[in-house]
């Protein structure tokens, strides 16, 4: 068991976890406590990998948070969700609508709202359904879509205050009167702004900087080191690729991640030097800064390798990789092709 200061990780597989993954738990903890003005508990336990599932209630979560022991289960790509759900307990649980919106808002994907048709419901009706309810109905997205939506305009803050006064049972009057008090607008109002304002797509804001890049030849070198704090490990996939329940989500491995803005469609000329079993894998983001992709945007090049590459002019994650059990230098060259304009 590794221990930050503020996340203890209980792992389900026997890869080493590294200083930095410890270290960026804690900062999700931090962070969503600055966001959402709530103050979590000490120490909130992480269960992580494919067998820490199976400690949920539902058969099919991906993911939950039990925030009356102050603990998470399942994978990095939702574990911003879940933490929210221990922090946000600190204010009691609520309405399954009204908890949903606030865990997604202080999660890290974006959230559409599959056209306005879908939009052009109010969050009353979605009072009274339960957990289970919430998310086979879409509520919990159009919660979450709205929530991050308003936390773009009022800050994060106010969905604590509404949320504080929306216990489990709340009427939907009830929940209109406290949105109000939260909020100084009425639930009608802020809705039709919404309704008419909000993009199909919100995002929460961009947490990780992105590399601005002009096409020069781009050198990554890192000294990766288990034990340091800017190293991250095991790599958990499920922060790139869409999750398939699977044991190979938890990759052995040091590794650190970029996110580089790719500035025009080319062929590019990428080499690795590295250790044996080094690698640096390319996942297209789609020209959005967040959010799973399939395994098939999945490209991946090992240490003594040089290969053309085509790349879209779009942000792409890179993760710099080499096997945990020593320090490792890893560089990641990539300049333009011949030929490229
Ligand atoms: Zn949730």
């Amino acid at each position: 068991m590794a221990q930050g200061r503020r996340v203890a990780v209980a792992p389900y597989f026997d890869a080493p976890v590294c200083a930095g993954s410890v270290a960026s738990f804690d900062a999700v903890v931090e962070r969503i406590e600055g966001e959402s003005g709530l103050r979590g508990r000490d120490l909130t336990t992480f269960f992580w990998g494919p067998d820490a599932v199976k400690n949920c209630a539902s058969d099919t979560a991906f993911s939950c948070a039990s925030p009356e022991n102050d603990e998470v289960h399942g994978y990095v790509a939702s574990l911003s969700h879940e933490i929210a759900h221990v922090i946000g307990g600190r204010v009691g649980v609520t309405a399954s609508v009204v908890e949903e919106g606030f865990a997604i808002s202080h999660g890290d994907i974006c959230v559409s709202s599959d056209g306005a048709q879908d939009r052009l419901h109010s969050i009353r009706e979605y009072v009274d359904l339960a957990n289970d309810e919430i998310h086979g109905s879409g509520g919990s997205t159009i919660a979450g879509h709205f929530a991050i939506h308003l936390s773009r305009i009022y800050g994060p803050q106010l969905w604590s205050d509404f949320k504080a006064e929306t216990p489990p049972g709340v009427t939907a009057d009830e929940l209109a009167s406290a949105f109000e008090a939260a909020y100084a607008v009425s639930l009608d109002d802020a809705e039709r702004e919404w309704f008419s304002e909000a993009p199909e797509k919100v995002c929460p804001p961009a947490r990780e900087p992105v590399t601005m890049w002009t096409g020069h030849p781009l050198t990554l070198t890192h000294d990766l080191d288990c034990g340091a704090v800017d190293t991250l490990g095991p790599f958990d996939r499920t922060i790139a690729v869409f999750p398939s329940f699977d044991d190979s989500d938890i990759v052995e491995a040091m590794y650190v991640q970029h996110r580089v803005a790719v500035p025009f469609v080319d062929k590019w000329h990428v080499e690795l030097d590295g250790p044996a079993g080094a690698r640096a894998i390319f996942y297209g983001f789609d020209c959005i800064d967040h959010g799973p992709l399939s395994i098939e945007q999945e490209r991946e090049i090992l240490a003594g390798d040089a290969v053309d590459l085509p790349m879209d002019a779009c942000t792409q994650l890179i993760i710099i990789a080499a096997p945990p059990d020593q320090p490792a230098r890893v560089e990641l060259r990539i300049t333009r092709t011949e030929g490229g304009a």
